[in-house]
């Protein structure tokens, strides 16, 4: 099996250079440089796939932190960047988009050494992180505003759109650079200056997206990357004066703790946060198709994915053939590293991460539901077995088997908790009026599908579901020009879409009188 170390190794990466030396890392970017953290402490970033060392990387400290905070401030105030034209700024946001598909299969191998997600998988979304930038680079200069009708020759007004100022990022580790670019893109052709506090666990590709800003003209201070824990280095993105707005993407009781955090300085605050997505399954759907975009659903990224299709809402009539249909492919599932040419699936992220989606598991188990199959960490012994490929040996990784949970229903913890990981439960309905109840009983609203022939059925159901994104016979596509994010606890604001850039603008209204009158109200009486 290839390691991460062959893969990928940063000391090698000119986009790098710089950051490895003697004296340990100098992993954070801040003021146009490459800095080690004040206290010279370290973090050690290892390929869950096969344990093996990518790097160490400074851990930044709240002071580090502080420090990026003054520099995009001092930038934003001096105008070095929010005051270029926005087809300018635009310009050069497809010039990122460019670079990076240059450099495509290096940031993808850097990606897949930092989650041990499969290669390709890590190219795809180099593909689509360069669409991010292409398309907040077109719309930049498109949405600088607009003229207001005021109904009065006499009054002209607009609507100046301006950068909102200094602008915290705070993004997961699941998907690092794609979830990265829906901030950095749209706060950028904006205007703003940002911080980023890019994933502990993935800060690689993170860190050559700042080179490639850097490479094509953003001035130094515009962009500050911060590598380190959450609260060290997010309390203060959170809870900063300098801060104007932040910008998170993570789990509920993270974003509830930067929602409070914020509110003492009465920050903007964009909050994308998790997901319990329901795969409603109608007995008239293209039976074969709709099984497999269930297991893709479910399974893609080991479920690591917000909008994964984590509960099958399947239709009573075609309850029993359809489970056996998706128990008889999961067996099939290969899981391995990244390079691993049969692969179908990787790692999780972390131990941790694996211990809390065995414990989910085991929860349901103890509710009554009932393990079709998988339920279990996968071990040395699994290499040879149904679910490995020979070629990854899942001792040595971070591996937990497919997992289908059936005859669950409403009063589980199974179908209410983010599990974040490769299980999926399976309910059943029998109305069109139980599928939506069904559907929308959750505190999430992040994404759901419906798979039906009856396209008026479809629209129904869609209606019905509060979720932000609905897939009619589909799972998982999105659009860079469509808005992506929550309804619900599932988080506020939208990333994606004309929204998507508006979430970084002010808007100022401008109000001109070309016949200035007087009012003759104050102060005109006699004593
Ligand atoms: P997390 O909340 O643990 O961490 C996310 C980020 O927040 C990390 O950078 C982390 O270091 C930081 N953080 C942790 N504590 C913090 C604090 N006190 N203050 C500021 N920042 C802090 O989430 P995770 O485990 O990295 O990611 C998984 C979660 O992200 C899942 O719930 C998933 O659904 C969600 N997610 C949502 C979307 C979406 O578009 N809605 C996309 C991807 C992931």
């Amino acid at each position: 099996m290839t390691t991460s170390s062959a893969l990928f190794d940063p000391a090698q990466v000119d986009l790098l250079a710089g950051v490895h030396g003697e004296g340990g890392p100098k992993s954070l970017f801040i003021d146009g440089e490459w800095k080690a953290a004040r206290n010279g402490e370290t973090r050690t970033i290892v390929c869950p796939a096969d344990g093996s060392v990518v790097a160490e990387v400074s851990e930044a400290s709240e002071d580090d932190t502080v420090d990026a905070i003054k520099a995009a401030r001092r930038t934003f105030d001096e105008g070095v960047w929010s005051s270029v034209p926005a087809i300018e700024r635009g310009k050069l946001l497809v010039r990122v988009a460019d670079a990076i598909r240059d450099n495509k299969d290096l940031f993808a191998a850097a990606e897949s050494a930092d989650t041990g997600k499969r290669y390709e998988e890590s190219q795809a979304d180099m593909d689509d992180i360069a669409g991010a930038f292409d398309y907040f680079g077109t719309l930049a200069s498109h949405h600088a505003g607009r003229v207001v009708d005021p109904a009065d020759e006499n009054i002209r007004s607009r609507v100046d759109a301006e950068p909102v100022g200094v602008c915290g990022l705070i993004t997961p580790w699941n998907y690092p650079l794609l979830q990265v670019s829906w901030k950095v893109a749209p706060a950028i052709a904006a205007g703003n200056s940002f911080v980023l506090k890019q994933a502990e666990l993935t800060p690689h590709t993170a860190m050559m997206l700042m080179a490639v800003l850097r490479d094509a003209g953003l001035p130094a201070g515009v962009a500050n990357l911060i590598t380190g824990a959450g609260a060290n280095c997010g309390n203060p993105l959170s809870q900063h004066p300098d801060v104007d707005m932040v910008s998170f993407t993570g789990g509920l009781e993270t974003g509830k703790i930067i929602a409070k955090n914020a509110a003492e300085t009465v920050k903007r605050t964009a909050l994308e946060l998790g997901g319990k997505n329901p795969n409603v399954i109608f007995a008239d759907c293209d039976f074969d198709t709709a099984v497999d975009n269930a297991l893709n659903g479910a399974f893609f990224h080991s479920g690591q994915v917000c909008s994964a299709g984590s509960r099958i809402i399947v239709e009573e009539s075609l309850h029993d053939k359809f489970v056996d249909a998706l128990v008889e492919r999961t067996n099939r599932i290969k899981i391995g590293g990244p390079k691993d040419s049969k692969a179908e699936t990787g790692p999780l992220i972390s131990e941790g991460q694996r211990d809390k989606v065995a414990k989910y598991v085991d929860r349901a188990r103890e509710q009554g539901a009932k393990i079709l199959t998988g339920g279990r960490a996968a071990t040395a012994e699994d290499t040879h077995g149904q679910h490995g490929t020979g070629e990854t040996d899942l001792g040595a990784g971070i591996y937990y088997l497919p997992t289908i949970i059936d005859g669950a229903t409403q009063d589980m913890e199974c179908v209410h908790d983010e599990a974040f990981g490769p299980v999926v439960t399976v309910e059943t309905f029998t109305t069109e009026e139980d599928a939506i109840r069904i559907g929308n009983d959750t505190i999430y609203g992040l994404a759901g599908a419906v798979w039906t022939n009856d396209a008026g059925k479809a629209e129904r159901v869609v209606r019905g579901l509060r979720h932000g994104t609905i897939w009619i016979n589909d799972f998982h596509p999105y659009l860079p020009q469509a808005e992506w994010g929550g309804y619900k606890q599932s988080g506020n604001g939208r990333e994606l879409g004309p929204t998507g850039l508006e979430e970084y603008q002010e808007h100022k209204h401008v109000f001109r009188n070309l016949t200035p009158t007087k009012w003759d109200q104050f102060g005109l009486q006699e004593d």
